[in-house]
């Protein structure tokens, strides 16, 4: 340890580096990237997560992350409406770049002055903010390398639009075959979100600037995807990004994400599950963004209450009026089932009643659900949980996709059929098998000498070395 005092400040860790981690403000992003503070703070690195002043009340305070908030326009406005991409993008990159350079001013006179930002990928403009401040860069791309790898090479030019499978099959000849429905929608119908896929493209528009880039997955998972990209698209492989406690255990007291933009109703599905026998029930969510047709809604409750087996699922605040009339009343006649508005998704996935995940195959749900080793059910709606989908069912043989019909709705047979083939199927034998298999590759990841762990240990190795070589070049010696 290196003892000196700058400015008068008595600091015991001059060599000691200071990485900012500044997230996509929604839930699906900020779960993984304060992750990966967590990690980076439990190796001694001095983590601070920023992050728009309307989501700070949602994080728990944690002993070695700082949460600092950060500008993206709409403290005066509210919560950005839903359509509205487009202006919050623009807003946040406005607000963002000149808020995030004041942080970082603050910082320089401390004793802990910025090393790094790791920014989200969706955030390019915070890799400009820190090289106009001669720091280190790190891109966290929260897809799988898959997804990743596919937009790098649209966003290249490399396969064009719209995707034609044969010429990503040339481009990427080791990814698994692609036909038109698993492609990620915003590239199989690209006039759909505009807004997002000039997000997702812009990942790609100013990464070779960046020092490092990351992806929330690991090697073991998609080996022949990296193999293959890798003179594309160099990512290290850090994830999966759940909390410790789930996988290696070696970070104390990690047993959740520690933040939550809604209020789970932890204490009622625990009392609830602790009514059900072991490997009895049925987990289903959505994640926080889907909003699913009336129609989609009610096959799926109608699949649940058929199927006759014990459920519990997440119906966010906006979507219950979709549910069948008297459904939830129903429900507590029969307490086959339960329905909340938002829960903590590790703690019930963790649960021993729980059986089955029907997922809509959000990334963070797809690895949560693979490293828990929980049997899915794959319902994907749009974006990347198409081809998570896929690869759950085609090339992990961790679940089925329930597909839908030319009419885009999931029909209660085909969820009845899947839910059974999982729950009761050989199919289903087969499925639990490469589910352990994928539990254990997953903490082999993160743990001790893994792959993963040794990718962020090479990262924390190169943010000490180059802090040292500033202190030293700044006088400390
Ligand atoms: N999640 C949760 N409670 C819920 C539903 C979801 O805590 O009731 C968490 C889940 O554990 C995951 C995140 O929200 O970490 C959702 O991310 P994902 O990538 O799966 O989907 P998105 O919400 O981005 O579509």
């Amino acid at each position: 340890m290196i003892e000196k005092t700058i400015n008068g400040v008595h600091n015991q860790n001059v060599a000691n580096p200071h990485v900012v981690v500044i997230p996509y403000p929604s839930q699906g992003h900020i779960n993984p990237l304060l992750q990966f503070a967590k990690r980076l703070a439990s190796k001694g690195i001095k983590a601070t997560l920023v992050t728009p002043k309307h989501t700070l009340s949602s994080f728990s305070s944690l002993e070695n992350v700082v949460f600092e908030p950060i500008s993206d326009g709409f403290e005066n406005r509210g919560s950005p409406e839903v359509g509205s991409e487009d202006l919050f993008l623009s807003a946040f990159k406005s607000n963002g770049s000149i808020s995030l350079s004041r942080l970082i001013e603050t910082h320089q006179n401390s004793a802990f002055p910025v090393t790094c930002v790791v920014y989200d990928a969706f955030l390019p403009w915070a890799l400009d903010v820190a090289k106009a401040y001669g720091l280190l860069g790190a891109a966290f791309f929260t897809n799988s390398a898959a997804v990743c790898s596919i937009f790098c090479c649209v966003s290249h030019g490399l396969i064009e639009l719209p995707l034609n499978p044969d010429q990503v099959r040339t481009v990427l000849p080791k990814m698994p075959l692609f036909k038109g429905n698993d492609f990620p929608t915003f590239l199989r119908k690209p006039e759909t979100y505009p807004a997002y896929l000039t997000m997702k493209l812009s990942q790609f528009s100013n990464l070779h600037l960046a020092d490092w880039m990351f992806c929330n997955s690991f090697d073991d998972l998609e080996l022949k995807v990296i193999e293959g990209v890798q003179d594309k698209w160099a990512a290290k492989m850090i994830g999966p990004m759940v909390p410790s406690s789930y996988l290696d255990g070696r970070i104390e007291g990690d047993i959740g994400y520690g933040s939550s933009l809604w209020k789970p109703s932890s204490e009622k599905c625990k009392e609830w599950l602790k009514t059900k026998p072991k490997n009895s029930v049925i987990y289903v969510s959505f994640g926080s963004m889907v909003s699913l047709t009336q129609q989609q809604t009610e096959e799926i409750a109608l699949a649940l209450k058929q199927s006759n087996y014990n459920f519990l699922w997440v119906v966010r605040e906006t979507q219950v009026n979709k549910l069948p009339k008297g459904f939830q009343q129903e429900l507590c006649m029969t307490k086959k089932g339960i329905i909340v508005t938002w829960c903590n998704q590790l703690e019930i996935l963790g649960h021993e009643a729980i059986a089955c995940f029907v997922t809509h195959c959000g990334w963070n749900s797809t690895l949560e659900g693979l490293s828990l080793g929980i049997p899915m059910v794959g319902v994907p709606q749009w974006s990347d949980q198409l081809p998570d989908a896929k690869f759950i069912e085609e090339v992990w043989g961790v679940g089925v996709w329930a597909k839908e019909d030319d009419k885009g709705v999931v029909r209660k047979e085909i969820l009845g059929e899947c839910l059974k083939e999982v729950m009761e199927g050989e199919k289903g034998k087969k499925i639990r098998e490469n589910a352990i298999k994928w539990r254990e590759l997953s903490k082999k990841a993160v743990d001790n000498d893994g792959s993963s762990d040794k990718h962020i240990e090479d990262f924390v190795q190169h943010l000490r070395c180059n802090c040292f070589a500033k202190t030293k070049s700044n006088g400390f010696r």
